[in-house]
């Protein structure tokens, strides 16, 4: 099997170069890779600002990465439970897709390029058809990386109505302390995303023989979280409104997402696909964990507000009970009893 890829190397540093995937030229063939890039060039354009483009080329295809199929024709990757390095190139994030009888949707793009380089040949390596829909569960870096490689594509992004305006105050600064970490050469090709169908309430969107209902929540873990669910299979992708292993991360709201689990919890879903940790939950098991993190995070904010007790002095004790029940813990506890003490001294 042969692929087409370009070189790029970036403008403000042209020794940091790599060949980028571009999909749709996948060939038994070199030659009829080649061909097809005569017979229908890539619009690299979207580059030039940024890079100095070489001319696209065919190679022997890298092989996929393994995918699980957790129910027929549903997939998933689970990220590592890690922050962001050059070594897991910004695979932290459990990734996902699933196969309708005309159309494949894609859940989560991934944290770099490389590594939805990696989705996109797990998916060829399953079924030929479309790729119609990627679903972007939230706006964080970890799981929207690597949309750019699907722009390549006609595949239209989802995401939650208020993700473009989210993602484009912070997208500078997730290039420059996720993307770095995740190596700058892994995000060669990345670019802001443009989402061409955005999520207020329920909406369904059918992929052939295979209905999937997404959701938007509201300030919850991020602000812009989605939900996509199978109701044939009952699995439901949750992004980050379930984390497992890894310390949930809070971003919106600590009483936002208590309040989107407890709505959750009364959902037909048996089976969750979290944005981390798992990748398959119980959905009887799925909530619990992390609503009891939540309880102590609220619980000890406003005992140490009640105490008069300064930020910096609060947040080496909140949720310190819950520490040998998650990893990343000393990473990002203190973030999250700073999220949740600047949200609750107002209450
Ligand atoms: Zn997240």
């Amino acid at each position: 099997m042969f692929e087409a890829v370009v070189n790029l190397c970036l403008l403000a540093d042209p020794l940091l170069c790599r060949d980028i995937l571009l999909p749709g030229y996948e060939a038994e063939q070199i030659t009829a890779c080649t061909e097809a890039i005569v017979a229908n060039p890539p619009e690299l354009s979207v580059y030039l600002a940024q890079y100095i483009v070489a001319a696209p080329h065919c190679r022997a295809a890298v092989a996929a990465h393994p995918y699980l199929e957790i129910a027929p024709g549903i997939f998933v990757q689970k990220g590592a439970i890690d922050d962001a390095t050059i070594e897991n190139q910004g695979d932290v994030a459990n990734l996902g897709f699933l196969i309708g009888t005309q159309s494949v949707a894609v859940i989560d793009a991934g944290g770099s390029y490389t590594v939805a380089e990696n989705l996109y040949r797990a998916i060829r390596r399953e079924t030929d058809l479309p790729i119609r829909y990627v679903f972007l569960t939230h706006s964080h870096p970890d799981h929207i990386f690597g949309v750019s490689l699907f722009a390549h594509l006609d595949a239209q992004i989802v995401a939650h109505h208020r993700f473009e305006t989210t993602l484009a105050h912070r997208y500078g600064s997730y290039l420059e302390n996720f993307g770095v970490r995740a190596g700058r050469a892994n995000l060669l090709g990345t670019f802001l995303p443009h989402v061409d169908i955005t999520i207020d309430g329920s909406r369904a969107f059918d992929i052939g023989q295979r209905q999937l209902v997404v959701q938007s929540w509201d300030n919850a873990h991020s602000g812009t979280d989605i939900t996509i669910r199978d109701p044939e299979t009952g699995i439901v992708f949750v992004g980050d409104l379930i984390f497992d292993e890894h310390t949930p991360t809070v971003d919106a709201s600590v009483l936002g997402w208590r309040q989107a689990l407890t709505t959750m919890q009364a959902a037909p879903y048996t089976t969750a696909v979290p944005g981390h940790g798992g990748p398959v939950l119980d959905w009887s098991d799925a909530v619990d964990p992390v609503m009891a993190y939540l309880d102590v995070l609220i619980t000890d904010t406003r005992d140490a507000i009640a105490r008069g007790d300064s930020l910096s002095d609060a947040v080496k004790t909140i949720g310190q009970s819950e520490a040998d029940n998650w990893v990343l813990f000393d990473l990002y506890n203190p973030r999250n009893a700073t999220v949740a003490y600047t949200e609750l001294e107002w209450e």
